[in-house]
């Protein structure tokens, strides 16, 4: 294999038509590395994985090379909700996708820590840490590693601060089990700054103190729509956004971080997936 310059780069692709043709997808796209739902992300309920499903998308990654970073879990889900039902429904809903997760020996799985939708950021915040630790427990042989994701901080998202994913990290006992994912339109549209060099050292200096680069599993890469400080998510095509491209040179170009894969979620045609390749390419160009 060629010797490879820089870190695993890809993008979040489709599993329409069968979690196999994520992975075609991917090798269309040019991607190292995908990212990629394990059920659809609209539903609570998935049909079971079937042999001959996990055969063909095992196959499909020996033949192409095209590896799976990781899975994001259903919108659905939220382990923070103040309403009993809901938060049940999603706990076992979450139970579910590390199972495929694990099935389909994916290793990370990405999800947003919660929303407290009124209650409080204290109390929704303790209800994560109480499912988190619920999760572990219940699950058998997990090889998968939950990550949780920053958040752009919307409405009542938990998130969106270091310290807050750092408190529920250490609340966790099963520590092997749980990481986090960094987004850069997150974090960017959450106030931590990235494109200065001196800016964005102290950006992952914070990041460090609170979390811990250690657990830092994946990054989204991501430009952002919307102005720094903003707390809107919205996704935005690499350096045609506010952040700017010189985030990404600082980010691809990071010694601690070239063992992370970088994964896209910028918007694309679906069929042509040329906006990926597009993307893809301005990001590999920065590495130096
Ligand atoms: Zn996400
Ligand atoms: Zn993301």
């Amino acid at each position: 294999m060629a010797k490879r310059n820089g870190p695993l780069f890809g993008a979040h692709e489709s599993i329409a038509g069968g979690v196999f043709n994520a992975i075609e997808r991917g090798q269309r796209a040019t991607c190292d590395t995908i990212q990629m739902f394990n059920k659809s992300n609209s539903q609570w309920r998935a049909k079971k994985l079937e042999t001959k499903e996990l055969d063909k998308f095992f196959a499909a990654i020996e033949a192409t090379g095209v590896t799976v970073s990781t899975s994001h879990t259903s919108y659905l889900i939220n382990i923070a909700s103040p309403k009993p039902d809901l938060e049940e429904k999603s706990w076992e809903a979450l139970k579910l996708e590390m199972e495929r997760c694990n099935l389909l020996k994916i290793p990370n799985l990405v999800m947003h820590p919660g929303s407290h939708t009124g209650d409080g950021e204290e109390k929704g915040l303790t209800r994560i840490a109480e499912n988190l630790n619920r999760l572990f427990d219940a699950l058998t042989d997990n090889r998968c590693c939950l990550l949780l994701e920053c958040t752009a901080g919307q409405g009542s998202n938990l998130g969106y601060t270091f310290e807050q994913i750092g408190w529920l990290i250490d609340r966790v006992e099963a520590k092997e089990q749980i990481g986090c994912c960094l987004d850069t339109c997150h974090v960017f549209a959450a106030g931590y700054p990235l494109s200065d060099p001196k800016e964005y050292k102290a950006t992952m200096k914070q990041f460090d103190d609170s979390i811990g680069i250690d657990y830092l599993k994946i990054i989204h890469m991501n430009d952002s729509k919307k102005e720094f400080g903003s707390r809107r998510d919205r996704h935005e095509h690499i350096g045609e956004g506010f952040i700017g491209i010189e985030a990404f040179r600082n980010i691809v170009n990071d010694k601690r971080l070239q063992e992370i894969p970088m994964i896209l979620e910028t918007p694309k045609d679906e069929d042509t997936l040329a906006e990926d390749v597009e993307n893809l390419k301005r990001l590999r160009s920065l590495v130096a």
